[in-house]
């Protein structure tokens, strides 16, 4: 086809696709879109236009990977479970809040290439998060780590030749009584940051955002916005979003796919599947001829709970004006959103706390929390000035099958074996695949998804 006659084609399309648009945000009903495809690689549009992809979820994994072969010209299906776009970045004002709030992700960790590069292509503002630490223990405040033992820390892993696990490296070099607490911060730091067991947790996988200096931020409108900035590429590119299209088995053989959703058969010549780590290895797509999946089990995927509650004002900032995080002893970690000034506070429970306390009722986990940080604030009377709550849970029985990965010593050699694909026809991508094993964030989803599309376009191009 010759780019004249694919530039109508487009066009044409574009029509059609924007009722698809403002079903997905009816913030597209009124926004001026940027008409122009892009055609910096117009040769390759050419060389390309023919293929076909079907990308399953629409998280950012998803998303990414549908932008950057639709940008190419590929002809695109994205098929989406759930009723909106977003997977585990998910902007909402759920009932009884004044203000946006984050179900799922929330930080920019750093100066993310790839995040913050479409932050700026979507206009979108963002400000230096506070990541001033405190602990609340025993019925008082301290600065959260000895940093004493934290020196030493960041030193040896600095120097660590070899992966181990985060025990083993406690065990080699922080025996003894003298470090009996840092251990168990160390500890809990791994079941409460990164999801994740400390008898299995790789220290190369936690040693740079453990031991980073680097700035963090936040989004001032929400992750939300991204992404639908990211969707709304996808469609004047002339890609489709198929939202409530949960696919439940993958025929295949090389160059070919067939993708069931429901009694309904979508075809292409390959597959990128975006679902969560967790969803992997609950089986939950089902692959005919049957594919080896054991590698996805070489990965860690944890638990978490998030709980977001809104005050009728900030009651911590009398005595504590400038609070960042607060860890408390019971394993609950807490954050303000001090840099955007809201009476809004998080609530945290990591890993295995997160399986015990899933089992309880949202008041149940809510009065928990309130407990303790009526023990912090006993002069606030927190539970009075409380104005709404709610809980999200990342379990293995929700949607999610759980929160996020985390890394193993043996992780990094399944990761890329997975991103070599197979037989150039089926694809994974998401945050548990990123394959430098920078895993658990927005950015690796977006690093992630981006890759397996370039595999794809390439491997189209050879084959
Ligand atoms: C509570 C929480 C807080 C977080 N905080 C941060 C943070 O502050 N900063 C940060 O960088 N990262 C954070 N993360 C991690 C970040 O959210 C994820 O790394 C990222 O959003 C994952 O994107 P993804 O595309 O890989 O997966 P997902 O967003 O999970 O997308 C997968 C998509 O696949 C869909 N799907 C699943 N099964 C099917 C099926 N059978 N058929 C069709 N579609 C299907 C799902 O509905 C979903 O939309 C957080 C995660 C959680 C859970």
């Amino acid at each position: 086809m010759q780019v004249p006659e694919r530039l109508s084609m487009i066009r044409a399309k574009r029509k059609t696709l924007r009722s698809n648009l403002a079903q997905i945000n009816p913030i597209y009903k009124t926004t001026q879109l940027d008409e122009k495809p892009d055609l910096k690689s117009s040769g390759f549009l050419l060389e390309i236009s023919s293929m076909k992809a079907i990308v399953i979820g629409a998280g950012a994994a998803g998303l990414m990977a549908a932008y950057e072969l639709t940008r190419k010209g590929a002809d695109v299906i994205i098929l989406e479970a759930d009723n909106r776009i977003g997977g585990r970045i998910h902007t909402l004002i759920p009932s009884g809040f004044t203000q946006p709030i984050e179900a799922g992700a929330e930080f920019i960790h750093g100066h993310l290439p790839l995040t913050l590069a479409l932050m700026e292509q979507a206009k979108m503002p963002y400000v230096e998060a506070s990541m001033a630490m405190t602990e609340f223990k025993n019925g008082s405040f301290t600065a959260a780590f000895n940093s004493e033992h934290w020196e030493r820390f960041e030193k040896i892993v600095s120097l660590l030749k070899r992966d181990c696990t985060l025990n083993e490296l406690l065990d080699r070099h922080f025996r003894g009584p003298v470090f009996k607490d840092f251990r168990m911060q160390c500890q809990q730091m791994a079941q409460g940051l990164d999801l994740a067991d400390p008898d299995k947790l790789s220290v190369f996988c936690i040693r740079e955002e453990w031991t980073s200096s680097e700035s963090q931020y936040r989004t001032v409108s929400g992750y939300g916005p991204l992404l639908d900035f990211l969707a709304h590429q996808i469609i004047i590119n002339g890609g489709q979003i198929l939202l409530n299209h949960r696919v439940s088995k993958i025929t295949w053989d090389k160059g070919n796919v067939a993708v069931k959703v429901g009694s309904d058969i979508f075809k292409a010549d390959s597959v990128i599947v975006t679902t969560t780590l967790g969803n992997l290895q609950q089986r939950q797509i089902a692959f005919k001829p049957k594919i080896d999946d054991s590698l996805f089990e070489v990965i860690g995927f944890g638990n978490v709970l998030k709980i977001v509650m809104e005050f009728e004002n900030a009651f911590w900032e009398k005595s504590h004006p400038d609070l960042g995080f607060l860890f408390t002893d019971n394993d609950y970690t807490f954050w303000t959103q001090l840099e955007l000034r809201r009476p809004v506070l998080m609530g945290w429970i990591g890993n295995d706390k997160a399986s015990d306390l899933g089992a309880l009722p949202d008041s149940e986990i809510i009065a928990q929390l309130l407990y303790k940080l009526g023990e912090a604030f006993p002069e606030s009377q927190v539970q009075k000035v409380l104005k709404a709550s709610v809980v999200f849970r990342y379990t293995p029985d929700q949607p999610t099958s759980g929160g996020y990965s985390w890394t193993m010593p043996q992780s990094l050699k399944a990761i890329r074996k997975i991103n070599e694909g197979i037989e150039n026809t089926l694809w994974f991508a998401g945050e548990a695949f990123e394959r430098t094993g920078n895993v658990a964030t927005v950015e690796a989803a977006f690093q992630s998804g981006r890759y397996s599309a370039r595999k794809v376009l390439r491997s189209n191009l050879l084959d």
